[in-house]
């Protein structure tokens, strides 16, 4: 009985709330819980919505929301309570049963043909129900009801099925019954000798979002073939309480049955909902389906969204009734169709099988970590045997580590090439724009502003793409989820899981991608952790400053100097994460599955695409913060014009220029160069950097330096093209431009105790490609951090620490080294 079957006046107690996600937890804050009374006030002129009075409250609810929420006849409810006629703890059988409304549990058993559903049937209903050793026996569903420590069970047994889509009549009748009938449990029977087939079917049983118990059968043959399962991580990992049993001997009925009560009674701290994560692109058209899905809600109170979006991708039709009711029903199917048809363009293969792909992938994943086979399996895929090298117990981390070291030269090297030639372009660019515009404060502003510091960071537009093609290699063949099961051990040992490591690696690219890609870790403290560490993985942005850097002062080694800093940040990242899970979060993690999808090829395509997206970012900055911030770092430096010199450099440049004699040129040029430099100090921004300047000295640094780091705050590569700018000291140099790398290397200190000594040594190199690895990242994360963890501490507390470390990282390094005589 439901509301809807109450009159006008009549009262009844809620005996169960049916639907799901935001409706039943809308509906349980309002009072609607078991054991409450309600009371129908009236309904509405066109009987449609109902008032209801409960808990004091009126509340009016749609008849379709009401159809959910069961009711007893407030006499029924008394006999149902503790003391009652249902037997405490043990298993009546058959005699006439009187059925308690209040403590009924539909439980379905789903499962593979063949893999004892109906002998688990026949055990706990006393029936004979036809078994037989061959699929296709049980061709409709029986009922029975028994009684089981004061509930009454009302268990059917379904016909046998390996998946849940529209392909035979089997299945439809399964998946209707689970979506019409809404039993309380799905009791998925599952063949322990054959598990991974047997989970696909779990694996979509997962994606509906229902209530499941997983009866482990044939747990006999498991055990006779010596394989052993970790039972309680797997049913942590898959959100579902395991049982194993042996049905044909009734071994593990009763523990599977008081699970079931449990499971009921929302009693097991295990079960949760798992997202089985079907990959960026899939991921992205379930988002979309969902939002206009969600725009009639009647259907999200009865379905999962996602599970209806999953189904509308995978062409199958046994939603597309499901859906019919929706208010933008053509919107949906066009979407599905347009979004089915993206994803199968791109991959150059059926969507269906991209997700059935994915599932088991989930599959493998969740039993690689549990399971220890004993034999060899004969039925190899070619992904496992992939597998048994590249996640090779002692070959898979030096694989991975060579992969690193493969991907960082070649960014390095094979970018060199087109940098140079971009860089030539920049040069000629500039020396035409200097050609044609008349001296003045306009050509100024565009070849040392515009130029000199957009051309500075373009250059490494082909490096950045180089980075991102490998990170896309990664991720689209497979190789990133193993890069995650290689790393569980070490990341284990630092607090972390396996599945942190993917957004870590994909820092590499970028930190604020990583930093939503913390959604996969399931567990708050495994996210804020994950995110708290982001920050040292070196994003492309940094890359410019180490190729740089890098590049000027250690030409020979530039390739092991950019892998060494990576590998420095990796390291850092993971020693701070010790000591955040020591200091801040104590609790236990919880466990998820490390997708381990086929290994595919991807294609080229498929790898230029979507490095080509990740390229399209760092364009879009080029011309937006970071030409702006060269802009005004410009005219910071350019302004004020007239300042005070210490000495009359015109005069005693035309006194030079007077004298004529063959060092005259040369003197002329020094000369004017210092006279630039004196000019630059007395700017806004000079005047700025002298004032940073003793928070940067004890690191090595000279005010542009201070400067070029703070600016880097914006975007990591204004760091570029803020030296771009500040390091101009080749004014009006006749033999034409000079790279901004050689710019570096003549860079002398001009007064001081230093002078006439290079500002760029080796160790001030590295001191200050340390503080740039370190340093907080941009702005960009910082915001991103405050967005995913929900708290701007959090922000602030990132900002803040990743500094203090530059800080003292540089210090150290400078110090020592100085003591050292490294320089
Ligand atoms: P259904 O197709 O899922 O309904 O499977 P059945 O109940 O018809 O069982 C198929 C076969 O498996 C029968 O021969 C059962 O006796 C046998 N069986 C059921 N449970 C177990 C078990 O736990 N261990 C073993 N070894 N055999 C079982
Ligand atoms: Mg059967």
């Amino acid at each position: 009985m439901t509301l809807n079957d109450l009159h006008t006046g009549d009262s009844a107690t809620i005996t169960r709330i049916r639907g799901r996600g935001a409706f039943r937890k809308r509906l349980t804050e309002m009072g609607f819980v078991r054991g409450k009374s309600i009371t129908v006030l009236k309904s509405a002129p066109l009987r449609d919505p109902v008032e209801y009075r409960i808990l004091d409250g009126n509340i009016s609810l749609r008849r379709s929301e009401a159809s959910l929420v069961e009711v007893i006849s407030e006499t029924d409810y008394r006999d149902d309570r503790p003391g009652g006629p249902g037997l405490q703890g043990e298993l009546r059988l058959g005699g006439p049963l009187t059925v308690k409304p209040g403590k009924i549990i539909d439980v379905a058993l789903v499962g593979n043909p063949n893999s004892g559903k109906t002998t688990l049937f026949n055990r706990v209903s006393r029936s004979r129900e036809h078994v037989g050793n061959y699929p296709g026996v049980t061709v409709d569903s029986k009922e029975a009801l028994f009684y089981h420590r004061g509930y009454t069970f009302r268990i059917t047994d379904l016909p046998g099925t390996y998946s849940l889509s529209d392909y035979s009549s089997e299945e439809r009748f399964v998946m209707e019954h689970i979506l019409n009938k809404k039993p309380d449990v799905v009791v998925n029977v599952v063949d322990a000798s054959n598990l991974e087939r047997n989970l696909y079917l779990t694996s979509q049983l997962i994606d509906m979002d229902v209530t499941v118990v997983l009866a482990l059968n044939m747990y006999d043959d498991l055990l006779a073939k010596k394989d052993k399962i970790d039972l309680g991580l797997l049913s942590r990992l898959l959100g579902i309480r395991i049982v194993p049993t042996i049905s044909h001997r009734g071994k593990g009925i009763y523990r599977l049955l008081n699970h079931v009560i449990r499971v009921f009674e929302n009693e097991d701290p295990d079960i949760r909902h798992v997202h089985i994560n079907y990959g960026r692109e899939i991921e992205d058209s379930i988002r979309k389906l969902q939002a206009l899905i969600r725009q009639t809600p009647a259907l999200t109170d009865h379905y999962s969204t996602r599970y209806i979006s999953l189904k509308l991708l995978e062409k199958d039709d046994s939603c597309a009734h499901l859906i019919s009711g929706a208010v933008n029903f053509i919107d949906i199917q066009d979407l599905a169709r347009a979004e089915n048809q993206r994803i199968s363009d791109l991959f150059r293969e059926e969507t269906e099988s991209l997700i059935t792909d994915a599932r088991y992938g989930f599959i493998a994943g969740a039993l690689k970590e549990t399971m220890k086979r004993s034999g060899s399996d004969p039925g190899f895929s070619r992904s496992q045997k992939i597998d048994r090298i590249l996640t090779h117990k002692y070959l898979g981390l030096p694989i991975f580590l060579g992969f690193l070291w493969i991907m960082f030269h070649a960014t390095f090297t094979l970018g060199s090439y087109p940098m140079a030639w971009i860089g030539q372009g920049v040069d000629m660019l500039s020396q035409v724009v200097r050609a044609n515009l008349s001296e003045g404060i306009l050509r100024d502003a565009i070849v040392d502003g515009i130029i000199g510091g957009v051309g500075g960071v373009i250059v490494f537009l082909p490096n950045i793409l180089i980075l991102f093609f490998f990170i896309s290699l990664m991720e689209d063949t497979g190789y990133m989820a193993r890069t995650a099961f290689i790393m569980d051990k070490i990341m284990h040992l630092f607090g972390l899981h396996g599945k942190s490591f993917i957004p870590l690696i994909m820092g590499f690219g970028c930190n604020v991608p990583a930093i939503m890609a913390t959604r996969t870790l399931e567990n708050r403290n495994d996210r804020l952790l994950t995110m708290l560490i982001i920050p040292f993985m070196s994003c492309s942005a940094r890359l410019p400053v180490y190729v740089l850097i890098a590049g000027a002062l250690f030409p020979e080694n530039a390739g092991n100097v950019i892998f060494g800093l990576y590998f420095v940040g990796v390291v850092f990242s993971l020693l701070m994460s010790i000591l955040f899970k020591k200091i801040l979060f104590k609790n236990r993690e919880a466990p998820f599955v490390m997708e381990l999808p086929i290994y595919r090829n991807p294609g080229i395509r498929v790898i230029l695409r979507h490095m080509w997206a990740k390229g399209v970012h760092y364009l879009k900055k080029m011309g937006g913060v970071i030409l702006v911030a060269s802009l005004v770092i410009w005219a910071l430096g350019y302004f004020p014009r007239e300042v005070e010199y210490s000495r009359d450099y015109k005069e005693l440049i035309s006194q030079e220029r007077q004298k004529g004699t063959p060092q005259a040129a040369s003197r002329i040029q020094l000369l004017t160069r210092q006279m630039e430099s004196e000019r630059q100090l007395h700017s806004y921004i000079g005047r700025l950097g002298k004032f940073i300047e003793p928070v940067i000295r004890p690191l090595g640094f000279d005010w542009k330096m201070g400067i070029s780091l703070a600016t880097g705050f914006a975007a990591k590569e204004i760091v570029v093209s803020t030296m771009g700018v500040l390091y101009q000291v080749d004014l009006d140099d006749i033999q034409g431009t000079v790279s901004l790398q050689e710019r570096i290397r003549k860079e002398v200190y001009t007064g001081g105790p230093k002078a006439g000594t290079p500002v760029f040594t080796g160790l001030t190199g590295i001191s200050f490609l340390l503080f740039v690895l370190f340093y907080l990242p941009c702005v960009a994360v910082i915001a991103a951090v405050g967005r995913e963890s929900g708290s701007w501490k959090w922000a602030g507390f990132v900002l803040f620490y990743t500094t203090a470390i530059a800080w003292m990282a540089s210090f150290v390094t400078y110090q020592l080294g100085t003591i050292f005589q490294l320089g």
